[in-house]
């Protein structure tokens, strides 16, 4: 039996007001989906954010959660779904 599968894509959220807007994550991630917002938090910064556009694309690799120093993002990935039993 193959138990065909199918893997959802992930995601990620970021604190906005634990972000001080180092850009440590943008730098680091493989497919360029983090960018800075065009407004301030309440400590002063321009916060990061998933680009729209983009979000898409994350492959949930949490490269970008282990380089923030201030542990502002979370990464979530779903799990693999079976889809399709095949006798
Ligand atoms: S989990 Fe990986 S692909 Fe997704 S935003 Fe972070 S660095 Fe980019
Ligand atoms: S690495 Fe963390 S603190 Fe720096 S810009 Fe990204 S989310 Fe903000």
């Amino acid at each position: 039996m193959v138990v065909a599968q199918r893997i959802s894509s992930a995601y990620i959220i970021i604190d906005a007001e634990r972000c001080k807007g180092c850009c440590l994550c943008i730098s680091v991630c493989p497919k360029e989906i983090i960018g800075l917002a065009s407004h301030i938090n309440e400590k002063g910064y321009l916060p990061a954010v998933v680009l729209e556009e983009k979000a898409h694309d994350c492959t949930g690799c949490t490269a970008c959660a282990m380089m923030c120093p201030d542990t502002a993002i979370s990464v979530y990935r779903h799990n693999r779904v079976p889809i399709e039993l095949v006798a």
